[in-house]
Parts: C-alpha cells; structure tokens; sequence
C-alpha cells in the first residue's frame, strides 16, 4: 500500500474538563450524568447531533434487562438506579409500552424520539457539556496516562484535555486509540447487524402475539417462494404508539457468510445498502404472510446499521459465560442482569435464560489493562462472547455506565486510579439495585 506521511500540526486546545466521557449512547448519557451529578466539570462528545446510540440511531426499540427472569415466580423490575430513572421518565411521557413477554422475562417498547429528548433534559439538568457533531479520532497521551482527545468536527481538529475518560463510544475507539488491547467476538466471530424499521398502520389485535414457531413457519414458506429472508428468528414488538410495530427481523453477513466488522467503513457500507434492501423484502413478506400487517407500511428506518458487538477491550477482570450461565454473584458487583443469552450468530441465535436468579458485572471489566485514568462501559466491557451477548442491552448499559461516570468523580476526588475506587462507596451512589 502507497503511504501518505502527515506532517506535525499544531492543534488549539479548545477545552480542558475533569471528566470527558466520549460517546453519547445509553452508557456515556449515562456516565455523562453520574459525572456532573458528583460536581465535576463534564464534557460528553458525540458524533450524531442526538443521543442514544444503538437505543435511537440503530432503532434497537426496546429496554431489556430491567425484569427478573424465569418462570417460577411472578417477574419483577430487577434493577433500578439510573436504568429505572430513566424508565420512569420514558413513563411519565408516554413513551414507554407495557412489559411485553420476552422468552422467560420481559422488556418494554420505547418510541426513540422522546429517548433523545429525555438524555437531553438530564444532561441539561445535570450540568454536563455537550458536543455534537463531534468525532473523537485520537488521543494525547504522557507516560502511560492520557492527557487528551484530539476531536474532529467542522470547526476542524482540536484537542480536549480532560483528568479522566470514558470510553462510550460502543466500539471502544478511545480505548484502543490509548493502547489498550482488545478482542473480537468468538474468534472474530461477532454478532451480526441488523435493520431495524417501524410499520405502522398494523392491525395490532391480529398482528402482535404470534408464536415464534409460527413466524418462522410463514419465513419458511416465503423463502420457498423466493423471497429473500436471510433471518428465520424474528421479533415484532408493539411499539407506544398506536398501530406500530418495530421490526427486529434482518440480519446481515457478507456474500461470503464473513461477520460485519463494525470498525471496517466498506463493511459498514455494505451492511447499510444489505439492510435497506433486506427491509423491502421483510415488509413484502409481513403484509403476504402475517395476519393483522395486510395494510401495514413501513414508516421509520434506523439512521444507522444496528451493531450489537464490535470491539471487546481486554480488562482488568472478564465476566464468563459460566459466570452468566451459572449466576455468578461478585463482591465487586456494579451492575445485576437477568438477561437471557441473546446470541445472534452467523449459525443462528443462542438463546440461554436464567429461573428466577442473576448474575453480577463485576467494576473490574470497566477496568482497561493499562491505562489508570481510563475506564469503559456498555458493549465494550470485557467479556466472553456470550457472556456478552448478554450483558450489553440497555439497562445494563446504562449501569455500567453509571458506575463508571461515578467513579471518574470519585477516583478525582481521592486522587487515585479507577482501580483504587472503594467500590462499597461507589455502589452506595449508584443504587443499582434496591
Ligand atoms: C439491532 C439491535 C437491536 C437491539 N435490541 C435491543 C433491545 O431490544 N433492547 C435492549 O436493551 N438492547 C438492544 N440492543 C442493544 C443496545 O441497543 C446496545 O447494546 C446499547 O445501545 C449499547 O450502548 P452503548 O452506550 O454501549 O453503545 P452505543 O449505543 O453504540 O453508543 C455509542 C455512542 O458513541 C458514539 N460514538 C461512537 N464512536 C464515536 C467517536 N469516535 N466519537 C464520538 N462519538 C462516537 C455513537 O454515535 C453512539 O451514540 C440492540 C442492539 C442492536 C444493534
């Protein structure tokens, strides 16, 4: 390959914060919040002029995570602190659906317009700096610790220094920026993406409710009619407005079965013109062959290709598929779920639920290996991949996204490292669990 040398610039600092979490999603809202909440001077970047990540720009439509799991005892809201904050206010706006059935637990619907005015409000209300419109694209780095981020934007390329940092960016760009090791998937194995879209104008009565078994019956009878659904498994979910369903049904690999490399822009491309294609042929199908969406039409797409799983820092500990599988309780704990296994794999989606238990994310799988001033949270945490493929959802996010915007305020506070914060004093502010 032909190499290009940039030369040296020099670059205005244009600001310089305590804290400067990078990524606007359900974790760096999140984190973002706990920060100033604490007194810090905060600043979140993010590179959509909106908030919410994969919960808005890729549609995911729902909050999983909150329930209990299992099917002998009555399900309950499991976990509280920012994720139920942030549940109520989707409440009181309307904005929210009943828990709907999910397997052995439950999730609820959000419509994704009112999500992004709600992360607006709490950073408002919180204190926080936003920046949108705003790439985090490098870093500067002294001794081993990070001093800055070099962003870019239409004012061009600056530089932020900030005393502590989140990465939230959901692809771990800081993190690996600073140096921090990271893996992909099972072996390069990652979940794939998805399309997501809205139709409205369904018949809701008739068209929410059908078993799994039966949808894929009619998937299965579409493709020997040559339709093109590469995705058998599917979820139709009634959203809070009226006669609209989401549609979590696609699936993209590359022509020759490869998994979306989420970091990769011709793979991100590709996934975008697939899904757009892919969608067509979902709602063919839907109108065809389920009842309650003959008049239904398709009336909202996601901004972006939803990435369920990207880049995987290597931390300071790892949450296990056993710890999942067998409901592994830490001392550490900053985060609960009871979750299930969602894994959409490249052979098919692994679906594993816990009865009535939950397992801990422990602090230390925020915790890069290097780096002491630098933590994670949501999807890049270190884990197995299905230990993932659990842990990522959104209440989990916002969690461990909390925990880490907290303990950015509390390791400046005690001028420590993130490793040295005393996690009983962390999870009495964090209230995750009542
Ligand atoms: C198709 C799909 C369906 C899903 N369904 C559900 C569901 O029903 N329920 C559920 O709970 N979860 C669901 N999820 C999972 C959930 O939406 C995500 O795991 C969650 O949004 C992850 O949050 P995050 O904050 O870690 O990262 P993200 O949501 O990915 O947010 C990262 C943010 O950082 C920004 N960013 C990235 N890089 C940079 C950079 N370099 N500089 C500045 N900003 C940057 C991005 O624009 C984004 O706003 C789904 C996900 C997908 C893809």
């Amino acid at each position: 390959m032909e190499i290009y040398h940039e030369g040296a610039r020099s670059l205005p600092v244009v600001q310089q914060v305590d804290v400067l979490v990078a990524g606007g999603g359900p974790s760096g809202v999140a984190a973002a919040t706990a920060a100033a909440r604490a007194g810090q001077n905060t600043l979140m970047i993010e590179r959509y002029g909106f908030c919410g990540g994969m919960a808005t720009a890729g549609m995911s439509g729902a909050i999983c995570g909150l329930f209990t799991s299992g099917k002998s005892a009555p399900l309950r809201q499991l976990v509280h602190g920012f994720a139920g904050e942030f549940y109520h206010h989707l409440q009181k706006r309307g904005a929210v659906s009943a828990p709907f059935p999910f397997g052995a637990t439950a999730l609820v619907v959000h419509d994704p317009q009112v999500w992004k005015e709600i992360a607006d409000d709490l950073l408002a209300d919180s204190g926080v700096k936003v920046l949108f419109h705003t790439q985090m694209t490098d870093v500067v780095m002294q001794d081993g610790e990070l001093k800055g981020v070099i962003i870019e934007n239409k004012s061009g390329r600056q530089v932020i220094l900030a005393k502590r940092f989140v990465d939230a960016t959901g692809d771990g760009d800081l993190c690996v920026k600073a140096g921090v090791p990271h893996t992909l998937g099972r072996n390069g194995m990652v979940q794939y993406p998805t399309m997501v879209f809205r139709m409205n104008q369904v018949d809701i009565a008739r068209g929410i409710g059908h078993s799994m078994q039966q949808l894929e019956v009619w998937v299965e009878e579409a493709q020997r009619q040559g339709y093109t659904l590469p995705r058998r498994h599917i979820y139709l979910l009634p959203s809070p407005r009226p006669n609209e369903v989401m549609c979590n049904v696609t699936s993209i690999l590359r022509e020759d079965g490869r998994p979306i490399d989420a970091t990769s822009a011709e793979d991100l491309t590709f996934a975008e013109q697939s899904g757009r294609r892919q969608i067509r042929q979902y709602e063919r199908f839907l109108q065809r062959f389920v009842p309650g969406f003959e008049h239904a039409k398709i009336n909202d797409v996601a901004t972006q290709i939803g990435i369920r799983q990207s880049r995987t820092i290597v931390g300071q500990g790892k949450l296990t598929n056993d710890d999942v599988l067998l409901a592994r309780k830490s001392p550490r704990s900053v985060a609960k779920s009871a979750w299930c296994i969602e894994a959409h794999n490249n052979d098919g989606i692994f679906m594993f639920y816990l009865d009535n238990d939950y397992y801990d994310i422990p602090y230390d799988t925020l915790l890069p290996q290097q780096v002491p001033n630098l933590i994670t949270a949501g999807r890049t945490l270190c884990a197995e991949h299905e230990a993932l493929a659990s842990a990522r959802v959104t209440a989990q996010c916002f969690l461990t996204g909390y925990a880490a915007g907290t303990a950015a305020a509390l390791s400046l506070r005690q001028n420590r490292a993130f490793a040295g914060v005393d996690i009983a004093e962390l999870c009495s502010i964090i209230e995750y669990s009542v």
